[in-house]
């Protein structure tokens, strides 16, 4: 895959495609198109997703109109209450949350929402974007099935110049409305086999979805790309074990392709040794990093490689917000390789993740060192890394998956 091509496939996917959406469907396509190029033939397997469409909503602050984006499967309705700025999650500061629309800094979590909840907030308003941007963008959120587990309050998403505005004049009431319509639609991963000499595999994943401002380059065509890349390699050289790439949908909207892939695929779960996971890579500035939720050797192995190879790479052992975190859940070690861009150079889940971030020659390199590690665990006499997941990793997972608070 030389640069030229990879860039030619960033153009032809400069569009937002998330989770569920014609778009994404668009775009599972265009990747089983892609495959066939190389001469390999790729399925598409259909899973169920939560989906709304949104027909009305408002959000008023003292009477004032604000622009909003309602949150997606929060229901329909209408609520009135004071609007109170939840500044920190310390119980005096949750205790004010009754019978109030609730303003909170970040992404709305499983436990911010449980609190919420407990404390009996009516509503709440959550913001994105950057205070010092220039845009007044405003991303589309959802109450995930999980997080609400059918406990649902509307809720909606406002930009952050708003959301200082706000606090600013010391609004007093806030009103939100939502109307929607709520039903369970379809997204898809992209699945395509290369069968080994062995009946085990290592499966290669990569989300190809985007968020509702994102052309997701960088996140994560780039590593749609990448396994694509690797599948073009070993479409052409020999392999003992099978390698099944996955390009997983609806990533965004919490790991959903993955997740669905575990469960549908539970039995077959047993003959994978390994998980190689692509979230963005190839971007201009940054630096290359493995995260391994697997035994710690990984880690040395993965170090001692690169040194190798002459491939600065920074290896360490963690949950990776990605894919391969249902594949881990599962006991089946997995490494997610990604190149992390500085935050003040690129940045994602915005309208900013576009091809400007890319570089095809850091692709190529990328791909190149990606498909080595391949190679080599893809005909290892015995895959080295213990099918086994440590206790510390499975307690990152409890947590990451909201079975357990972090105390921290
Ligand atoms: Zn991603």
């Amino acid at each position: 895959m030389d640069a030229n091509k990879i860039m030619k496939i960033f153009e032809d996917t400069a569009y937002v495609r998330m989770g569920g959406s014609d778009a994404e469907l668009r775009a599972a396509e265009y990747i089983r198109s892609l495959c066939e190029g190389l001469g390999l033939e790729a399925a598409i397997e259909e899973f169920d997703v939560d989906m709304a469409t949104m027909r009305n909503a408002v959000f008023c602050a003292d009477g004032v109109q604000i622009p909003c984006k309602g949150y997606l499967c929060a229901g329909s309705g209408e609520v009135e209450a004071p609007l109170y700025y939840l500044r920190g999650t310390d119980d005096y500061s949750l205790s004010l949350c009754k019978g109030k629309i609730v303003l909170i800094d970040g992404y709305l979590g499983y436990w911010m929402y449980q609190d919420l909840l407990e404390n009996g907030a009516v509503g709440f308003v959550t913001y994105d974007g950057n205070a010092n941007y220039a845009d007044r963008d405003i991303d589309q959120r959802e109450l995930r099935s999980y997080v609400s587990k059918g406990n649902k309050i509307p809720g909606v998403n406002i930009n952050a110049k708003d959301a200082i505005e706000l606090i600013r004049k010391g609004v007093a009431t806030a009103k939100i409305t939502l109307e929607q319509d709520e039903y369970v639609g379809k997204s898809r991963n992209v699945i395509l086999d290369l069968p080994g000499q062995l009946p085990e595999y290592i499966v290669l994943t990569a989300h190809y979805d985007s968020t509702s401002l994102s052309q997701g380059a960088y996140d994560n065509m780039s590593g749609s790309v990448g396994i694509l890349g690797v599948a073009e390699y070993f479409a052409k050289n020999p392999h003992r074990y099978g390698l099944r790439f996955i390009w997983c949908g609806s990533e965004e909207r919490g790991l959903l392709g993955a997740k669905a892939y575990c469960a549908a695929h539970e039995e077959e779960l047993k003959q994978v040794v390994l998980n190689i996971n692509l979230d963005m890579i190839g971007c201009i500035m940054g630096k290359f990093i493995a995260c391994c939720t697997s035994e710690e050797a990984l880690v040395q192995y993965v170090s001692y490689l690169s040194m190798e190879l002459g491939f600065g790479t920074k290896a360490y052992q963690d949950v990776y917000s990605s894919d391969s975190t249902p594949f881990a859940d599962k006991g089946i070690p997995a490494v997610s390789f990604a190149r992390i861009a500085p935050p003040n150079t690129a940045t994602i889940h915005n309208s900013y993740d576009t091809i400007a971030l890319m570089k095809g020659e850091q692709m190529e390199a990328d791909i190149g060192f990606i498909t080595a590690f391949t190679q080599r665990m893809a005909n290892a006499m015995r895959c080295p890394v213990a099918r086994t997941m440590p206790d510390n990793m499975k307690e990152k997972l409890d947590i990451y998956l909201a079975r357990k608070r972090d105390k921290k």
